[in-house]
């Protein structure tokens, strides 16, 4: 029997946010479920597709990763356009990589579309210990962003991946 491809809706999902964050290690966990140790400056693919079933619908979400541009500080103006939604990541034991956040949220207002909706993602949630960044900070920016949630997720962990984009996922069906 041939693969069955088809699907109710298509959403675009960018991440963005520094590098080293876990923005590969978030989108593999996603696709794959499994987290690799060391992670390539890019995935070697333009995105990845997975097809989510969300009480019934089938929400098909292609998800694109950065090709390590972001170390540079520029990612191409191409790769905001058309964007559904967008996950912005950090480091939750890295401070500096929250105080990007802004940065981020101000290229995506710049480069994307108007009604992009905008997800906060604190990852290395499993990095307790060296914790910089308390979850309450990440809550008053999103709030203050107007950003549909702020949540904390391990890749390495495979801890609350799915719930992020399936959290996206749902807020775009609620806008489409
Ligand atoms: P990117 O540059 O934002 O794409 O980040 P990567 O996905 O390449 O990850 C950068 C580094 O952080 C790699 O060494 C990963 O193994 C590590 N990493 C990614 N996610 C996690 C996580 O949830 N917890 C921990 N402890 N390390 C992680
Ligand atoms: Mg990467």
């Amino acid at each position: 029997e041939p693969p069955d491809d088809s699907f109710d809706f298509l959403f675009k999902i960018i991440l963005i946010g520094d590098s080293n964050v876990g923005k590969t290690s978030l989108v593999q966990s996603f696709s794959t479920g499994l987290f690799s140790q060391r992670q390539h400056n890019t995935i070697g693919v333009d995105f990845t597709v997975r097809t989510l079933n969300l009480d019934g619908r089938r929400v098909k979400m292609q998800v694109w990763d950065t090709a390590g541009q972001e170390r540079f500080r520029t990612i191409t103006q191409s790769y905001y356009r058309s964007a559904h939604g967008a996950l912005i990541a950090y480091d939750i034991s890295r401070r500096a990589t929250f105080d990007s956040v802004q940065r981020w949220l101000h290229e995506l207002q710049q480069y994307g579309a108007a009604n992009v909706l905008v997800a906060l993602i604190g990852n290395k949630r499993d990095l307790e210990p060296q914790r910089e960044v308390p979850f309450s900070d990440a809550c008053r920016l999103a709030e203050d962003k107007g950003m549909v949630a702020a949540l904390e997720t391990s890749a390495r962990e495979a801890c609350s991946v799915q719930e992020a984009f399936q959290m996206m996922a749902r807020h775009l069906l609620l806008q489409n």
